[in-house]
């Protein structure tokens, strides 16, 4: 799933190569994707792409004020093709094409787009056409930007303050901070030595310190990582970057334990007992919840 360091370098990506150029048509292939009507779909025909940015995990290309937003959500990325004018016309309901955007040939003939697909039968990629990308309601409802210098350790700190939420669901949650997701949040308490079970109202001024700094020094890392990669490069550097996601039996870099996987909410999470939870492994609800 593209977090935020992943959707920050795609933005990088579409700026680089989609703005200047014109839209010769968007075609949606998966209709439960487009979730807006007016203005419809075909009204970016034709218009030229001005800007490309991120809100969140959102990606929003401003098309001369008609903006096309981007959700890719669990299982959706982005390909870039150097030139769909031989592409066939895409049918509905075939492999996990989604909208294909293609954009006006070059000098040389080529017609260069991107394909947003999505693997799996959970189909929750999102595609909005709106002027005013504000009223896009995952993005009006988002918690700040952690690469915002408004987040500072005094606004993390207002965060939690009360908060009654175990720290691993507080970090995923869209509508507290923007763009952290299963893999980030795992790395970001990982870096912070804390466990995924704490609760949020619960920490001290100095590991709220240590969570803005591990918050803020992983993602930055990541995009750095990320930064000016293709997008079809982008997902073998996310899995490579990480320390504990994803990497349940491995060794942990930092100490050498063996790093642990616990059932979260609707998935899992991976964290490494001796750096995060005083060497205790955590006990697995789901587990305990199939014995009642
Ligand atoms: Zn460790």
């Amino acid at each position: 799933m593209p977090e935020l360091p992943e959707v920050e370098s795609l933005t990088g990506f579409l700026r680089e190569q989609a703005v200047g150029r014109t839209i010769l048509g968007v075609d949606v292939v998966a209709i439960q994707a487009l979730k807006t009507f007016d203005p419809p779909v075909t009204a970016l025909g034709g218009l030229t792409v001005t800007g490309v940015s991120r809100h969140g995990k959102f990606l929003d290309l401003d098309c001369d004020g008609v903006h096309l937003v981007i959700h890719l959500a669990r299982a959706g990325w982005l390909r870039w093709r150097e030139d769909l004018s031989g592409a066939k016309p895409v049918r509905p309901g075939k492999g996990p094409l989604a909208v294909r955007v293609r954009l006006a040939p070059d000098d040389e003939g080529r017609a260069p787009g991107f394909e947003l697909t999505e693997a799996g039968t959970q189909k929750r990629l999102a595609v909005y056409v709106t002027k005013n990308p504000d009223e896009v309601p995952g993005i009006a409802a988002l918690g700040p930007d952690p690469l915002d210098e408004s987040f500072t350790p005094a606004a993390l700190k207002s965060i939690v303050s009360g908060n009654r939420t175990q720290i691993k669901g507080l970090l995923r949650d869209q509508k507290v901070i923007a763009g952290i997701g299963n893999a980030y949040s795992d790395e970001v308490l990982h870096a912070a030595r804390m466990s995924p079970f704490k609760i949020a109202s619960t920490l001290t001024d100095a590991q709220i310190a240590d969570l803005h700094e591990a918050i803020v020094t992983t993602l930055r890392e990541a995009v750095e990582r990320a930064h000016g990669l293709a997008a079809k490069d982008l997902k073998a550097e996310k899995k490579s970057g990480l320390r504990v996601h994803n990497r349940t039996g491995q060794p942990c870099d930092v100490c050498g334990d063996t790093i642990r996987e616990v059932s979260f909410a609707d998935s899992s999470l991976q964290y490494c007992p001796t750096c995060q939870t005083g060497g205790k492994p955590l006990a697995d609800r789901r587990l305990s919840r199939l014995l009642k």
